[in-house]
């Protein structure tokens, strides 16, 4: 039985790769690829995998305490700083009683078969927390597995590269996506949607289909850029509001999604652990609380962007690379602009949008947006564009 391998679309050579290692596991790997792809999904179903007597059957005990994040032997970091990892997550401090990950590493696994220590966003280990992590993974306990998540493995250090095996994973084929959620049970079209808004990002995909928060932001977004051309100074203001409520409105989702874990953690842990187990669920629940806010906040800047992208797909002449095919006619009007301004809309938003990452605020930078985006449509409309 390896059932918790197959609810994961695409990424067959990781798997099959993963699977024959189950028994034979290296100490250290490195998975790398685009964010979003399913490299965490990876990560846990091969932690799953190596803690379990069926090799992953999905549905004993243990299969389901990593599932839910529980599970005591297998361990999801995250940088516990605002933008990188903490030295204090890696070795111990004087005076700190947090979890550390050099000292658990040598421990006998409490009740699984495997330690397994999942390192989030790889990239943001500093120099030193990278030095002192490859004292373990230069001398790993034969037990212990460390898996490193990251993007490119270009921003680690290559001390540290060298000592993991690296798997790259890549985009799921936009077919695949779709026949994934037919089969799951969704509309067609709902999929069709889904695979173009996610680019191949499985995990976007699945997100955007289950997710009614997620579809709400998006008209939303679709809503906004359709007021906006006629909208006067108060109602660009309410535009702002309303869109700042959307990216509000997956919070509750995620809270939803921390209660069942939580909920998974008092059931299921061993009770001289649930307390400590509690405290870091909580750690982790906030940071995901926060980074759904920022992630909503983004995904409006893209849907923006992706908007005035397909208007100019269509004005170009190549519709069929449109990503917001359900709302073609809106498109049409839209792309009867000159398309210099939509790439200037482009070009602005995606502008935004780096600069998004660090911290503004949001609803100030909603609402300039809104403001600069009227200026510019306002002058492409007095002159139609009439062909290159
Ligand atoms: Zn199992």
């Amino acid at each position: 039985m390896s059932a918790i391998w197959d609810r994961i679309v695409g990424h067959e050579g990781a798997i099959e790769l993963l699977k024959g290692e189950v028994d034979a596991h290296s100490h250290a790997y490195l998975f790398v690829g685009p964010p979003s792809v399913g490299k965490s999904r990876v990560a846990t179903a091969f932690a799953a995998a190596l803690n379990c007597e069926f090799r992953g059957c999905g549905i004993c005990s243990s299969c389901i305490k990593v599932k839910h994040g529980v599970h005591p032997d297998v361990h999801i970091i995250e940088p516990a700083g605002k933008s990188e990892y903490l030295i204090g997550q890696i070795v111990r401090r004087p005076s700190s009683t947090d979890f550390v990950v050099a000292e658990e590493a040598i421990r006998t696994p409490f009740e699984g078969r495997r330690k397994v220590f999942v390192f989030k966003d790889a990239e943001k280990l500093s120099e030193d927390c990278s030095n002192a992590l490859l004292k373990t993974l230069e001398e790993p306990p034969s037990d212990a597995v460390f898996i490193l998540i990251a993007e490119s493995s270009a921003s680690l250090l290559p001390t540290v590269v060298s000592r993991c095996r690296t798997i790259r994973f890549f985009a799921v084929p936009r077919d695949e996506i779709v026949e994934h959620l037919v089969g799951r049970g969704f509309e067609k079209s709902d999929a069709d949607l889904a695979s173009r808004i996610s680019e191949g990002l499985i995990g976007e995909a699945i997100d955007f289909v289950s997710s009614p928060a997620r579809r709400a932001r998006r008209e939303a977004v679709v809503s906004a850029l359709c007021r906006l051309p006629t909208a006067g100074p108060s109602e660009i203001l309410s535009i702002a509001e309303d869109l700042l409520a959307a990216v509000r409105s997956g919070i509750e989702e995620v809270k939803e999604r921390q209660r069942v874990d939580v909920e998974w953690a008092s059931e299921l842990a061993p009770p001289h652990m649930a307390g400590q187990l509690r405290k870091r669920l909580g750690e982790v629940h906030k940071r995901a609380a926060l980074r759904e806010e920022q992630k909503g906040f983004e995904e409006v800047l893209l849907g923006f962007a992706r908007w005035y992208r397909d208007a100019l797909a269509i004005a170009v002449g190549a519709p069929e690379c449109v990503i917001n095919l359900d709302r073609m006619s809106e498109l049409e009007l839209e792309a009867r602009r000159q398309p210099r301004r939509l790439l200037a809309c482009v070009e602005l938003l995606m502008d935004v949008r780096k600069r998004a990452a660090f911290n503004v605020n949001m609803q100030m930078t909603l609402e300039a947006v809104l403001f600069k985006l009227q200026e510019e449509l306002a002058e492409s409309a007095h002159g139609r564009w009439s062909g290159f």
